[in-house]
């Protein structure tokens, strides 16, 4: 079955604490070639329930698509891509450009759909609207400025020109912690670049991403040119795709655990890959610091998504001079924390995505405990529920599992060194890369650590480095290339090569 307007979902209907705020209805079928329809083989019976991390109760059910529907994404893509590379970039931008000013239009009836799949606070859903719709502006931009070379040959027989042309047919594959804003941080320099694409939102947040579709079919992007599938099973669905020769490109963001695998499953076709991957951010405070200044970048580094978020701020690395305060301070404010659900105005901290990846947060906080770590704030929690206050640790041993793992969770572990030596240590201890965060008031103490961190990114006397136009990814086992800046845009581009011999002109 097919039709071409998509079939909706009331997501407020099925719940209940969404209180006087209005979730809008978004699609939840599969959008294959510019229509919106059900799973190939299956029929509209066999879906995928969406849950509220607040309550559990589901809230929607999408299409649930098999390997089948996956190739038909593929022939779509495929067969969009001779038209959509061909149109001008000018085109692509100012189509790019109405998608952004509609979304910032729909802010309001975006972020409601993001707290209500994903349960983080209203106002830090608005927040991820505006950071995801900043993807959609800076490629709209950058789509005019994929600029090429020209080279006089040293030998001076030939002129040497290089082109950028755009890589092909793209999978991209995103987590549930940024339902719209890892979407449009894909799909914006892909389209930008005149790739077409599948995507393949997370199981646990596609209603954002399906509402972002019909929001570039409504501002005009042509069929076929961004295909959306959602599945139960992502890993048959995205095995048939990446064994799909017309496919050229992934790009993937998740579990580094995850990302192996798809990296793996990428050489058989020797695909170009982009991978954003887990992250164990350090958090390094030196006695010189301005200390309530890194008690407010804690928060935002710690608390920002309730700290499921790749770029958290994993480990507290403290100079023992300052400890007291700093920990003093950090305890005040997460014990000040208004946990409840996202809809509620006073809410600052809501649930976690599920009961799992709470539970799993709380064994890694038992086992810290347990070797040795002294609970600053640890709660009584609820059993079955998804919400977790914070948890402050202090002295916790650095060779402990919650050092080596990312916690994704608003749980702070404070690890204490006596010098700058030990700190640097300490902080590159780890198989991630992504990010580090360094306070100190000696800019030249905060250029030689920033150097010295293995990682992608560094925030200096600031908890939060994202941004549409900086290049964010990570080093090690963070991943593999950039998204965000002219960066972004030349992970879905070519560079072709053209030697023109002089004597030819
Ligand atoms: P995940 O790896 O479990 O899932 C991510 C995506 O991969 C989902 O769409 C999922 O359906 C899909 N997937 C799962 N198994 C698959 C398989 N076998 N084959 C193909 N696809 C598969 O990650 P998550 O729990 O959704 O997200 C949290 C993770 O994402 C964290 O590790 C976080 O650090 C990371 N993340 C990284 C960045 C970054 O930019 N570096 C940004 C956000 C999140």
């Amino acid at each position: 079955m097919s039709t071409s307007s998509a079939t909706t979902v009331d997501a407020k209907s099925a719940t209940s604490d969404a209180g006087s705020v209005e979730v809008p209805a978004t699609p939840t079928q599969l959008l294959i070639g510019g229509e919106w329809r059900d799973p190939l083989s299956s029929g509209p019976s066999v879906t995928l329930p969406v849950n509220d991390p607040a309550t559990g109760g589901v809230i929607a059910d999408v299409a649930d698509a098999a390997p089948d529907d996956a190739e038909a994404a593929v022939d779509a893509a495929a067969a969009a891509f001779t038209s959509w590379s061909s149109t001008s970039p000018r085109q692509r931008g100012e189509l790019l450009r109405s998608a952004f000013d509609l979304l910032v239009a729909q802010a309001d009836e975006f972020a409601a759909v993001i707290t209500r799949e994903m349960g983080k606070p209203l106002d830090e859903s608005r927040a991820e609207v505006r950071y995801g719709a900043e993807f959609l502006r800076w490629y709209a931009e950058e789509a005019v400025r994929a600029t090429g070379t020209a080279r006089t040959a040293p030998d001076g027989a030939a002129l040497h020109v290089t082109i950028r042309q755009p890589v092909g047919p793209s999978l991209l594959i995103t987590p549930w912690n940024f339902p719209l804003a890892m979407v449009t941080r894909k799909v914006a320099p892909a389209l930008a670049a005149g790739c077409t694409v599948v995507v393949k939102p997370a199981e646990e947040t596609p209603l954002t991403a399906l509402m972002f579709a019909e929001l570039l079919r409504e501002v005009g992007v042509p069929p076929g040119v961004v295909n959306v599938l959602t599945t139960s099973r992502p890993g048959q669905v995205v095995a048939r795709i990446l064994a799909d020769r017309r496919i050229r490109k992934l790009s993937f963001t998740g579990s580094t655990e995850v990302g192996r695998t798809l990296l793996a499953a990428s050489a058989n076709g020797v695909l170009r890959t982009s991978m954003e991957l887990g992250g164990n951010a350090p958090f390094l405070v030196f006695d010189d610091a301005d200390v309530e200044s890194a008690i407010e970048g804690a928060v935002t580094a710690k608390l920002r998504n309730g700290g499921q978020s790749c770029v958290a701020a994993n480990r507290f690395i403290v100079d023992r001079r300052v400890a007291d305060d700093f920990v003093a301070g950090l305890a005040e404010r997460l014990a000040a924390q208004k946990i409840g659900s996202g809809f509620d105005p006073a809410t600052t901290l809501g649930p976690m995505i599920n009961v799992k990846q709470r539970d799993r947060a709380i064994a890694l906080v038992r086992a810290a405990v347990a070797d040795g770590a002294t609970p600053v704030l640890l709660d009584a929690v609820e059993a079955g529920t998804a919400f977790l206050p914070p948890v402050l640790l202090n002295d916790v041993n650095p060779d402990g599992a919650i050092a080596k793992q990312e916690i994704f969770a608003p749980v702070a572990p404070i690890y204490l060194f006596d010098s700058e030596d030990e700190a640097l240590r300490l902080a590159s201890d780890t198989e991630a890369g992504l990010v580090g965060f360094i306070y100190s008031r000696d800019a030249a103490r905060l250029m030689r650590a920033a150097t010295a961190l293995e990682c992608g990114m560094v925030g200096l006397n600031r908890g939060l480095v994202s941004d549409a136009s900086a290049p964010f990814g990570g080093t090690k086992h963070s991943g593999l290339g950039r998204e965000g800046s002219e960066a972004g845009l030349h992970e879905y581009l070519e560079t072709k090569y053209i030697s023109h011999p002089f004597s030819a002109v």
